[in-house]
């Protein structure tokens, strides 16, 4: 998705990332990347919303998204 890609999305995720040390909120690994809790699909409104973010390794991530997508 072209928002991915855009500047105010890159420079708020690697702040999240930063802020949490690179930890994974889920499992304590590493994280490779910042995550909409709530998916933007679902709620567009909070995409820069901080509180909408948290930083997942690529495991998780892959994990949630199958979730995700599941339903
Ligand atoms: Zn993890």
């Amino acid at each position: 998705m072209r928002f991915y890609n855009s500047k105010p999305w890159r420079t708020l995720s690697k702040q999240v990332l930063n802020e949490n040390y690179y930890v994974c909120c889920v499992c304590g690994g590493d994280a490779a990347l910042a995550d909409h809790i709530v998916p933007i699909r679902v709620d567009w409104e909070r995409r820069l919303d901080k509180n909408n973010i948290q930083p997942l390794c690529d495991s998780c991530h892959t994990i949630k998204t199958k979730k995700e997508t599941k339903k």
